[in-house]
């Protein structure tokens, strides 16, 4: 423990739960039957579940944990509309073919636009705000590369791009860590955990049965049903949604060796000086950088705090141990931030699949929705959304990352032993892409 940079008050708990901590609830009673069965509790399963009741399909969410124990309200809660899809955890932003790439940003442009429907018709008090992202470029030629991508991106993505270089990036961030970056105007940011209590409300006013503490222990067929066995009891479904990200586990191995859990970390500070806190992110923006080691931080829904993440290490570690790192990153960025005090620090998994790219489909009979890639506030609500809509029949047209493929490696059954490894490496790699380019 490092007590210098703890604030007395230091919790390992993230901050967001300050405002909605995830809770068991009044435990409702595992059903007997459901037309569909999904499994997970996190920002798909229940937008899966709120848009099958929506079309009259009855849905029970069963959550192994306290809802919202995952990702859904760990995040940093930014929302993007395409920037991040197809980026892996090397950092690097895949190729797809000329084709699909232009859907598949056009689904992540309907996914950011999802989000703000979901706000707007079930009135989820979340802070949901649209003041842009800015993108820093770590190295000269990460700047090239981003000017190539602005073109793509508004063509396909409407995504508002452009680039601001250095001499000029004191107008979004009151620093001098990058060589310029690019403004991503079509991005937002929310509250996660509040977003997500909102998702959680809008289902109950539906009648939509979450069980909480109900993980989901083996499902097998029985006759032309699915026999759904949970740790509170067996249900039996017609359709049956694994919404698992970064917690997929044994129960689906076929699905496990597709997705890679890496850990990503975050602090929030103590409440800043007024004049500080305002100076920091002058358009409270929130913020990335093309390091393969990124961080992403932003200000709190209040102004006061800043919020810092990145892969302080791609495994779960103890707050101890990554709130330290993160405050490191954080002054390299910020000399300002010195000597300012760590509130909160915690941890969560995302899910990153060898394609780089989210996947909704079909598999030994299974419906999924998994691969956030490290962006899902606004992706996996849409896949949850995109599967909902197959099931109830009601899509009218394919969604760009329902496809038949979905690879695996022969090395990895899910097991990411290499994660440490790969974490130094690209560490490495970083550090040399700043010295050479
Ligand atoms: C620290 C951190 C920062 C992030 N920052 C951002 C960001 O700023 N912007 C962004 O867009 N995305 C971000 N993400 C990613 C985003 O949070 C996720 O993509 C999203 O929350 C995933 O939602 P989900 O519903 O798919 O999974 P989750 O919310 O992770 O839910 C999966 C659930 O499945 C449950 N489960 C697993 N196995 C079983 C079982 N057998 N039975 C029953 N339940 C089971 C788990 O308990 C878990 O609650 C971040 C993630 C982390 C961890």
């Amino acid at each position: 423990m490092h007590p210098d940079i703890f604030h007395k008050d230091f919790t390992p708990t993230p901050f967001w739960w300050e405002a909605y901590r995830p809770t068991a609830g009044e435990l409702v009673n595992v059903p007997r039957t459901a037309r569909v069965a999904i499994v997970g509790g996190g920002y798909a399963g229940l937008s899966a579940a709120l848009e099958l009741t929506k079309h009259g399909v009855d849905a029970v969410v069963l959550e192994a944990n306290e809802l919202g124990f995952g990702a859904s309200t760990r995040n940093g809660g930014a929302v993007s509309g395409g920037v991040n899809v197809g980026k892996s955890f090397t950092g690097k932003t895949i190729e797809v073919d000329g084709g699909r790439v232009d859907r598949i940003l056009s689904d992540a442009a309907d996914a950011f636009a999802l989000i703000d429907r979901l706000v707007e018709e079930e009135k989820i008090d979340c802070f949901w705000e649209k003041p842009g992202r800015f993108v820093g470029a770590w190295a000269r030629k990460h700047y090239a590369a981003q000017s190539r991508r602005v073109a793509t991106l508004n063509a396909a993505a409407q995504s508002g791009a452009y680039m601001v270089p250095r001499d000029r990036q004191r107008e979004e961030v009151a620093s001098d860590y990058y060589f310029g970056g690019m403004v991503v105007e079509r991005s937002g940011k929310l509250h996660p955990a509040l977003y997500y209590k909102g998702l959680l409300d809008a289902c109950r006013r539906r009648g939509v049965a979450i069980c909480a503490k109900a993980a989901v222990t083996r499902i097998g067929r029985d006759g032309n049903k699915w026999r759904v066995e949970t740790a509170r009891g067996v249900l039996s479904a017609g359709d049956v949604v694994v919404a698992t990200n970064g917690y997929t586990g044994s129960l689906t191995p076929a699905l496990r060796c597709r997705v890679v859990p890496i850990a990503s970390h975050i602090i929030a500070t103590e409440e800043l000086p007024p004049d500080l806190a305002g100076s920091l992110i002058p358009r409270a923006k929130t913020l990335s950088d093309t390091k393969r080691v990124l961080c992403y931080y932003r200000m709190s829904p209040d102004g006061r705090r800043m919020v810092f993440g990145g892969r302080a290490r791609f495994t779960q570690v103890d707050a101890t141990v990554s709130a330290p790192i993160l405050q490191r990153y954080m002054i390299d960025r910020f000399p300002q931030l010195r000597g300012v005090k760590v509130t909160h620090a915690w941890t969560g998994n995302v899910a990153f699949t060898l394609d780089a790219l989210p996947h909704m489909g079909h598999r030994d009979g299974l419906h999924y929705c998994l691969g956030c890639n490290g962006s899902g506030v606004a992706m996996m609500t849409y896949l949850g959304w995109q599967t909902a809509r197959k099931i109830a029949r009601v899509a009218n047209y394919a969604c760009s990352f329902d496809t038949e493929e979905f690879p695996d490696h022969p090395l990895y059954s899910g097991n990411p032993w290499f994660l440490p490894v790969v974490g130094g490496y690209y560490r490495l790699r970083d550090h040399l892409d700043r010295l050479l380019g």
